[in-house]
């Protein structure tokens, strides 16, 4: 049984967490920043402990300061979030070590799809179709150039330990790929302090669709349906709906069924989202996230599954709440990232918000920190709020969300909220006619 967990994050996901554990009667402890110490989810949680400066890597990031504070305050479990640690091996491992239940996959899964070559053979070994690329990782550029030739041009570097559309780099043609090949390896090295790079064809028009994978210790191991994530900029999803205007429900079933496969193969355990390009009718793995997505609500609206709880339950060794067969997805959600950042540059901008007022009313949910008088710190993702929204059907849904949008006040900064307000009245986003170029190359260049 688990009855104390230390949230190891901040923002919307550390208050997330914090809603599972009410739900199940588990007491909480936030950690926090000198930054945070007014922020919700210290706010709401039983417990809170300072553990450090304002940037992550004082505090977030700072792992013997927050092994400290869960041995401090008795917690038996500890719920990484999204980003920070929770993709981070070394850290499950000391959690561990100290006799603490890391609410997460086992260590060999995050350390085999946290390198992306590695992640790319554990797939093709599960029987998943890959993007044609590299056999592995690629050291110079005689042999990128000869892999290139051999997958076919335009060709994509990637760094193994990317994340966060960093390290990646799209040659056209032959004359680009030396050029590409050593800036993806220096912007790969500066951010994740790994420069190894991998080459993949460049596919020309798909959409990002994922699959949510949930597995118990029991060997028990389900699909919940897919994200549509196609709405991008600079390979970051902004927009992410479900089911996928594209998919019926043949479709869904037998991505699904080779995805949860391929999860019993390795022996998966918790949540997982597998990541797919999808052209022309076939879907291509890119890359598997073991942990809880931003996205996850979506897939809690139309399958009525609450993630994170199935996840703790995952965590202390209990079975899956449901079985495939008992898995339906009914209606439409869509889920709106609001960050605090210019509509343009998309820069960020923190500061304080005079006037915060969220969206409500039937088939609307609002996963926010914010709360008027907040001063949102300069210091950590821009992601201030998500507005989830459910309807009957896909059409249902969009008048909701219009509806939510106009409601919606985040003053005095500019956010992405009037980005929304427009995409959700664009012909393209109500037909479902879009994949991940369109933002960048077509609705930006709209009028
Ligand atoms: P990250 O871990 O940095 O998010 P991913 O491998 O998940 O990187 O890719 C992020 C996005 O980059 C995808 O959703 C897609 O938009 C684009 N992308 C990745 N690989 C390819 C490819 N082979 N062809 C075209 N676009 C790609």
């Amino acid at each position: 049984m688990i009855k104390k967990i230390l949230i190891a994050n901040r923002g919307d996901v550390a208050l997330r967490v914090l809603r599972a554990c009410r739900d199940m009667g588990i007491q909480t402890v936030a950690v926090h920043s000198t930054a945070d110490a007014d922020a919700m989810h210290v706010r709401l949680a039983d417990e809170s402990v300072c553990i450090g400066g304002a940037p992550s890597a004082e505090s977030y990031l700072n792992v013997p300061a927050i092994i400290s504070a869960a041995v401090i305050t008795g917690a038996d479990a500890i719920h990484p979030g999204v980003g920070f640690l929770s993709e981070n091996a070394d850290f499950a491992r000391v959690v561990d070590a100290h006799g603490l239940t890391f609410i997460g996959p086992r260590i060999e899964h995050i350390t085999a799809m946290g390198d992306k070559v590695e992640a790319k053979r554990t797939a093709a070994e599960s029987g998943l179709p890959l993007v044609p690329g590299s056999d592995g990782a690629v050291d110079t550029v005689e042999d990128a150039k000869r892999v290139a030739a051999e997958v076919g041009y335009p060709v994509l570097v990637k760094a193994a330990s990317g994340g966060g559309g960093r390290g990646m780099k799209v040659a056209p043609t032959a004359d680009d790929l030396a050029e590409a090949f050593s800036s993806a390896r220096s912007e790969a090295k500066a951010a994740f302090g790994d420069d190894t790079v991998y080459i993949e064809r460049y596919l020309d028009n798909p959409r990002h669709i994922e699959i949510q994978i949930v597995a118990d210790s029991h060997g028990n191991v389900i699909h919940l349906g897919e994200r549509e994530c196609s709405v991008q900029r600079r390979h970051q999803k902004l927009l992410e709906e479900a089911p996928s205007p594209v998919l019926d429900s043949h479709q869904r079933d037998e991505i699904g069924a080779i995805a949860a496969q391929a999860a019993a193969k390795m022996g998966y355990l918790g949540l997982g989202t597998m990541e797919f390009l999808y052209e022309n009718g076939e879907f291509f793995f890119i890359e598997m996230n073991t942990r809880l997505q931003v996205e996850h609500p979506i897939t809690e609206e139309i399958t009525g599954i609450d993630l994170v709880c199935e996840q703790i339950r995952i965590a202390a060794g209990e079975k899956l709440s449901v079985s495939q067969d008992q898995v339906t997805f009914k209606g439409h959600a869509i889920e709106c990232r609001i960050n605090a950042e210019h509509p343009e540059t998309f820069f960020p901008t923190p500061g304080k918000v005079t006037n915060f007022h969220p969206a409500g009313g039937p088939g609307v949910r609002v996963d926010s920190f914010l709360y008027s008088g907040y001063s949102i710190p300069p210091y950590y993702d821009s992601l201030v709020a998500k507005l989830v929204v459910y309807g009957d059907d896909r059409e249902h849904c969009l008048a909701r969300l219009r509806r939510a949008l106009d409601e919606c006040i985040i003053e005095p900064m500019p956010t992405s909220l009037d980005l929304h307000r427009r995409l959700v009245n664009d012909d393209d986003i109500i037909s479902g006619n879009y994949t991940i170029r369109w933002l960048e190359e077509e609705f930006f260049n709209k009028d």
